[in-house]
Formats: structure tokens, C-alpha cells, sequence
């Protein structure tokens, strides 16, 4: 059941956070692992042992996102060195958090180009590949703050309200070609992105939460395991929420 042998993933922003945890499940359902980070390449190297210690293969591949050249070298790396690439999860994302009438033209922008653009152009390099298999599964981490907003969010809500419509228009590119395309919406998952919030936000925001904890990045990573697997090959276009029940629209 939702087995990925010899199927290869590339996930970005995998060396820490839901991007580890999703490269670990997505491996231990058979899937050979292309750890994509940017900068330091020792974290993503972790992961690459961790996913081969799960019996596994792997390899790092540094590359910013939201660079064109870079992607595309990227994407030929993937391909020359495992032969094919079945999977895409565009996890990479960072937040820049400020109130609109004092947020910098570089906030904006350094957010919408790192998850709105790089998720594009991870997903124009990797499709050529996805149409010859006529197979691929791509997966979007949005935030179910796209959907509903949140204040001092402005860009990153932007952002991933974007990837919401990214994901629906390419579903409908690629559907006839056995590729789907679909977001995941996480809630408040416990990362380094949320862990440098206060205390006294974080705990206003678990009161939000209905099934009264924090996600954990394997939570994510088993509903991205879900999607990519034959066994969701009807499923495009969809927007799945992973929130312990915090928004229910
Ligand atoms: P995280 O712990 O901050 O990890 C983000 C990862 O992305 C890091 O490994 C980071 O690398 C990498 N990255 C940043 N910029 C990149 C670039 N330009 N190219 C390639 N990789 C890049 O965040 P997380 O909490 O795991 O979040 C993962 C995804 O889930 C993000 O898209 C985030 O917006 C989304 N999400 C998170 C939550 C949450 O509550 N945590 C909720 C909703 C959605 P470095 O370590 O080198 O910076």
C-alpha cells in the first residue's frame, strides 16, 4: 500500500523542518530522496544518511530556489543522476513578518520569490520530465494562512494564496498526462519557523487549535506521502489542510 519504490523525489528546502520529515517518509515508502537546501550544505547532508540508513538512496543538491539558472541546473543534476524524476514537493518557504505599512520592498519580494516563484520554477523544469513518464506527482506547501490571511503576514499569505492558484492552474495543464497537482495547507506546525514566535503567541494560537497540539512536520509529511502514491491518481487540484481542525472552510 502507497508504495514509492524506484520512483525519485525532489524536495526542496529539505534540510530541516516539513521538508526533513517529508524526504524521510517519502523514503521509507521506497523513494529515492533529492535533498534540495540552499546555503550550508551539512543539514541536507544529514538528511541524504538519514534517508540511506532507512534502506533508501539519496543525494544533495544545493540550489536557491528562486533562481532560475539555478533551479534548471538543479533539475539536470536530479535527472543525470538518478535517471528520472517522478515526484516534485515544493516545500521551500521562508516568512519576513511585519505590518504592511512598514514592510520593506525586500520582504516583500524575498517571500513571494522564494514560495510563490520558486515553486514555479521548480515545477517548469521538472514537468518536461513528468510528460515523458506520463507520470508525476507535484506537491504545494502553501499555509492555511493563504486562505484565510493573517495580519503582519501580508507578503507570506500573498505568497501562498499564489501557490493555491499555481496548483489549480497547472492540475489543469497536465491532468490528461497522469500528473497531479496538488497544496497542502499546514496550520501551526512545530519548526524553526514558528518556534521563533513568542511564547504568548504561540499559546493564543493553540487555543485556536481543536485537536489542542501543535503539528508535528511528520503530520505533513504523511498527507504528502498520501498524495504522491498511485493510490491518489484521481485526486488534482485540491487544497488539503493539515491543522489539527483550526480552519474549517
Ligand atoms: P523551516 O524550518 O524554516 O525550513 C525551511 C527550509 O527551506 C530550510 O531548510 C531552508 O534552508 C529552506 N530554504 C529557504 N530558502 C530557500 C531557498 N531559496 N531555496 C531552497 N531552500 C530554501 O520551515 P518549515 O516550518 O519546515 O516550513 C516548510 C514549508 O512549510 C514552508 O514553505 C512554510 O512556509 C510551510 N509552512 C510551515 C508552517 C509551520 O507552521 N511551520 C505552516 C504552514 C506552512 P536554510 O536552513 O538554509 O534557510
Amino acid at each position: 500500500m502507497m508504495d514509492l519504490s524506484g520512483k525519485v523525489a525532489l524536495v526542496t528546502g529539505a534540510g530541516r523542518g516539513i521538508g526533513r520529515a517529508i524526504a524521510l517518509k517519502l523514503a521509507e515508502r521506497g523513494a529515492i530522496i533529492a535533498v534540495n537546501d540552499v546555503g550550508d550544505a551539512a543539514p541536507a547532508n544529514v538528511v541524504v544518511d538519514e534517508v540511506v540508513a532507512k534502506g533508501s538512496r539519496a543525494a544533495s543538491f544545493m540550489a536557491d530556489v528562486s533562481a532560475a539558472g539555478e533551479v534548471n541546473k538543479l533539475v539536470e543534476a536530479v535527472v543525470s543522476t538518478f535517471g528520472k524524476l517522478h515526484i516534485l514537493v515544493n516545500n521551500a518557504g521562508i516568512t519576513r513578518d511585519g505590518l504592511v505599512l512598514r514592510m520593506s520592498d525586500a520582504d516583500w519580494d524575498g517571500v513571494l520569490n522564494i514560495n510563490l516563484r520558486g515553486a514555479f520554477l521548480c515545477t517548469r523544469a521538472v514537468l518536461k520530465y513528468m510528460l515523458k513518464e506520463r507520470w508525476g506527482r507535484i506537491v504545494n506547501i502553501s499555509s492555511v494562512v493563504g486562505m484565510v490571511g493573517n495580519a503582519g503576514q501580508a507578503n507570506y499569505a500573498s505568497a501562498k494564496a499564489g501557490l493555491l492558484g499555481l496548483t489549480k492552474s497547472i492540475a489543469k495543464e497536465v491532468a490528461s498526462r497522469g500528473i497531479t497537482v496538488n497544496a497542502i495547507a499546514p496550520g501551526f506546525i512545530d519548526t524553526e519557523m514558528t518556534r521563533m514566535l513568542r511564547e504568548n503567541i504561540r499559546q493564543e494560537v493553540l487555543k485556536e487549535i481543536p485537536v489542542g497540539r501543535f503539528g508535528l512536520p511528520e503530520d505533513v509529511a504523511q498527507a504528502v506521502a498520501f498524495l504522491v502514491s498511485e493510490e491518489a491518481g484521481y485526486i488534482t487540484g485540491q487544497v488539503l489542510k493539515v491543522d489539527g481542525g483550526m480552519v474549517m472552510v
